[in-house]
């Protein structure tokens, strides 16, 4: 089979089929010169979660919200490729095409491409739309939604962003949680907090809200999320039933093999965790948080980690004067921005310098613009 040359004359597109059989070495040559033929007019944006031979090849690293930040501040760039998932994607679309952005540009689009569509986010899949719409009007016939303030977790779909937008709500990272609630509970009396249960809990009990005051919303359950009049009634913050498949894999054993093998380990861990994790860990912060207080820590500390394993292995690598650890003995990876290789991200490249731009992430406009007064509110949150 042959390889499509990477300078076609004309508009067209190259199967991916094509680019599977290729080695990294090849991948990674293309790549490379496909990046310096674009220029700034491309920026390649890899999530910390990807895979080092992927993030090589990335002109900006972070969590989505930071990359779709900066990504939407270049005045040069007019191609993103977001080697993360589908709702970061999402976001960097609506970041980037966000009505000044575009008066700036002469209304020129920044096109969003997602190497591979099925790299999805397991977490953000748990919430749809029309589940949160369902639950919204159930919970409307037992408290005032008025007073019921949704918050959602930027990793979940646009419609869900554009539905906090549309209903007085609010988007939240993993590093502003604390403020977003207490935000919200400056505006009501409740807060509906999805996709993510365990973020939500985490935080929530932080801030001296009790379990009894957190029923589960299960989008499966009959009645009421599976929860009875009173516990509704009775509730500040409705957490959602959904999880990260990652996150929910750390158990609290986890911690306690690590504690006894390497007495004087510290536990650093992600939010996402689930409670039992987190009550048990010195330090429970955000991707940036974990990543910061491993680079400030002095030679020679110990720490057992608890977040996605790619990330993981690179704080090892880049901190060979400290002991890092995995926290769980079994591989805890988000297999979904996994499925983004340098096959992809190659077949993305050649076919944009061809004419072809695909798999195209392009939020509808209206879902865009209340999932972008979600965000601002999120930005106004000090
Ligand atoms: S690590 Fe979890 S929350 Fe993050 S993208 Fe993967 S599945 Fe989604």
């Amino acid at each position: 089979m042959t390889i499509a040359p990477i300078l076609p004359a004309s508009p067209g597109t190259f199967p991916i089929s094509d680019y599977k059989p290729l080695g990294n070495e090849e991948l990674s040559a293309r790549i490379a010169a496909g990046r310096a033929l674009l220029g700034k007019k491309l920026l390649i944006l890899g999530h910390h979660y990807q895979q080092d031979e992927v993030i090589e090849h990335s002109d900006l690293r972070g969590d989505s919200y930071q990359l779709s930040q900066l990504a939407a501040s270049s005045s040069e760039c007019r191609t993103i490729i977001f080697c993360g998932v589908h709702f970061m994607a999402e976001t960097a679309d609506i970041l980037a095409n966000r009505p000044e952005k575009l008066a700036e540009r002469n209304g020129e689009r920044v096109n969003v491409i997602l190497p591979d569509l099925a790299a999805g986010c397991s977490m953000a899949d748990m919430a749809a739309i029309r589940q949160v719409e369902a639950a919204w009007d159930q919970l409307g016939e037992v408290i005032d939604t008025e007073k019921l303030i949704p918050v959602t977790y930027i990793n979940s779909a646009a419609t869900l962003k554009a539905f906090c937008g549309r209903h007085g709500g609010i988007v939240c990272t993993s590093s502003n949680a604390a403020a977003v609630i207490d935000w919200s509970f400056k505006r009501g009396n409740r807060v509906f907090f999805f996709p993510d249960q365990h973020l939500g809990r985490n935080t929530s009990l932080k801030m001296g809200i009790t379990n009894d005051e957190m029923p589960v919303w299960d989008p499966y359950a009959d009645d009421l999320g599976g929860n009875t009049e009173e516990a509704i009634k009775g509730s500040r913050v409705v957490l959602w039933k959904g999880h990260c498949s990652v996150h929910q894999m750390f158990r609290a054993e986890h911690v306690h093999q690590l504690r006894e093998r390497h007495p004087g380990i510290k536990i650093l861990v992600h939010p996402e965790c689930p409670q039992e994790v987190n009550d048990l860990a010195d330090i429970s912060g955000s991707t940036s948080k974990i990543m910061k207080t491993v680079e400030a820590a002095p030679a020679g500390t110990k720490w057992a980690i608890g977040t996605e394993l790619h990330l993981v292995n690179r704080l090892k690598k880049d901190h060979p004067d400290q002991e890092i650890y995995f926290l769980s003995p079994v591989v805890c990876m988000c297999a979904t921005m996994y499925r983004i290789d340098l096959a992809h991200l190659a077949w993305s490249i050649e076919n944009l310098i061809a004419g072809t731009v695909v798999n195209r992430i392009q939020v509808d406009p209206e879902i865009a613009k209340f999932s972008m007064i979600a965000l601002e509110r999120m930005l106004d949150v000090k």
